[in-house]
């Protein structure tokens, strides 16, 4: 790896974020923001009063956009490649999917290509058991397939969760016990990773909400705390 110049601090803030997994197939990419979105996108849902939405994604993310849109929507479809919901999302969930009549779920089909030209027109949607594929008419499409945070770099200097994710505060302390290598006479605080003066805002962090105003304010509880931590130094 190309090192650049290296700068020295007291105190680091961790706000790299994360990129949303993409559906690469044809037609989508230059759909993106014009009906075709990739993790939350609360703010189109009015937009699709009375018109049928569609949902890609089985796990939890995907289901809670599901019952969300499903106030909006005239239909949502909630397109899933696998055999049932059960092997990914919550049974509290599939429950509350299983009692909105609104809600069709599409098990072991996948979306392989998207059609429009100024916006999302249609979607072709295949049977993974059959192979058959059918043209369906669509204006939005919502995809909920992962996010990856941007963490490889912090590779074995702070614990990361299995998916990535930067965890920090009270999620560290186990069992009482603080982290690895954790020399303070105090737990790290809410913000703080296992490298202590190390701090995590946003969607980087683990078990972050994943909305704007909780970023930005992590963002701005994380200078307080950078600013206690170097009070104590
Ligand atoms: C399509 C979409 C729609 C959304 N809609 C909504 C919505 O309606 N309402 C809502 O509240 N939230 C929404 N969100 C979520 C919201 O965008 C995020 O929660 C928020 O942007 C998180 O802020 P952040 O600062 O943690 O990360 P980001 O906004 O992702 O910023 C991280 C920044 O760090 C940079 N970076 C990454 N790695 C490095 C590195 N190694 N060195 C330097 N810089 C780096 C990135 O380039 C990026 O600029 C949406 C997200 C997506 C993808």
């Amino acid at each position: 790896m190309r090192r650049g110049p290296q700068i020295v601090a007291h105190t680091v803030i961790l706000a790299t974020g994360v990129s949303y997994r993409t559906l690469d197939v044809p037609g989508l990419a230059e759909l993106t923001g014009r009906g075709v979105f990739y993790g939350s996108a609360a703010t189109e849902a009015p937009s699709c009063s009375g018109s049928d939405v569609y949902i890609v994604g089985g796990a939890n993310s995907a289901g809670q956009a599901a019952v969300y849109f499903s106030r909006y929507a005239s239909r949502v479809h909630l397109v899933v490649r696998g055999e049932n919901l059960a092997q990914s999302m919550s049974a509290y969930l599939i429950e509350q999917i299983e009692s909105i009549p609104r809600i069709q779920v599409h098990t072991m089909t996948e979306v392989t290509a998207g059609h429009g030209t100024e916006h999302l027109e249609g979607l072709t949607l295949r049977d993974r058991a059959t192979g058959q594929a059918r043209d369906v008419d669509a204006s939005w499409l919502f995809v909920f397939i992962g996010a990856e945070p941007h963490t490889s770099w912090l590779d074995g200097l702070v614990e990361r969760d299995t998916q990535g994710f930067v965890v920090t505060g009270p999620d560290l302390v186990v069992g009482g016990k603080r982290p690895k290598g954790w020399r303070l006479d105090r737990d790290p605080y809410h913000l703080e990773t296992s490298v202590s003066g190390v701090f995590a805002a946003g969607d980087v962090r683990a078990n972050s909400v994943k909305r704007v105003a909780s970023a930005v304010g992590e963002g701005a509880m994380a200078v307080t705390l950078v600013h206690r931590y170097l009070e104590a130094q």
